[in-house]
């Protein structure tokens, strides 16, 4: 596919500089240029990888062809907030009333291995279970039941997640942490930071002895908006 291409774009090029010719137009390209051009016929429809890069160099100068390379957008969104906007959006997913999470794991490819938000484990019915705290009755509080974003991300990740990115939009609690170390995750960009408690300080101190990197997101742009008409 790539041959055939590379022979149109060349068959392309030849006439452009034959009609030049006939027409006693001045061609764009020196005939000392022309001369160093890569020889392609039909007898001989390849080319090799320095032609092709010689051929495309030479496209660009042409008034014609160049029009081809036109610039890429500008306006594009990077990959941080790509991530974490595919964690705000996992996020809302999340049926707890108080609070919703979103998670994002990232492999060294920048290739989404999972995602995930708080939420009841399979087979629990949103509708049963308490989605409130109850302090005296563990029995009634949600903690006793609700997976944390990090937790299900890292349960139905494809890949191995080895040397992954973590995006969370929140800093993980202490359970997390412990999860994250042991599968090999090796940075954590978190966007919301909970006052620090007991549980944060156990984290922090779990990550910084594992060699776990953590950072704060900062973002490129306020929003990003998603129009589904
Ligand atoms: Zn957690």
């Amino acid at each position: 596919m790539l041959r055939q291409n590379l022979f149109k774009l060349f068959q392309h090029f030849i006439i452009k500089k034959r009609i030049h010719s006939i027409q006693k137009m001045p061609p764009t390209i020196s005939p000392e240029e022309k001369q160093k051009m890569p020889e392609i016929t039909t007898e001989n429809p390849f080319c090799e990888v320095e032609d092709a890069v010689k051929l495309l160099e030479q496209c660009k100068e042409d008034k014609e062809l160049s029009k081809s390379f036109v610039s890429k957008r500008k306006d594009y969104i990077g990959w941080e907030e790509t991530f974490m906007g595919m964690a705000l959006l996992a996020a809302q997913r999340s049926k707890d009333p108080v609070t919703q999470v979103g998670c994002a794991i990232i492999n060294a490819d920048n290739i989404v291995n999972s995602l995930g938000y708080n939420g009841m484990p399979r087979g629990c019915d949103d509708d049963e279970f308490p989605w409130g705290k109850n302090p005296d009755r563990p029995f009634l509080n949600k903690y006793s039941y609700v997976c944390h974003a990090e937790e299900n991300a890292i349960l139905n990740a494809k890949d191995s997640l080895k040397g992954n990115i973590l995006y969370s939009t929140l800093f993980p609690c202490n359970r997390c942490a412990k999860m994250i170390i042991q599968v090999g995750i090796t940075e954590v960009v978190y966007m919301n930071y909970k006052p620090d408690n007991d549980e944060v300080m156990a984290a922090k101190l779990m990550f910084s002895k594992a060699g776990i990197k953590t950072r704060k997101f900062i973002p490129q742009r306020k929003q990003i908006v998603l129009n589904f008409q």
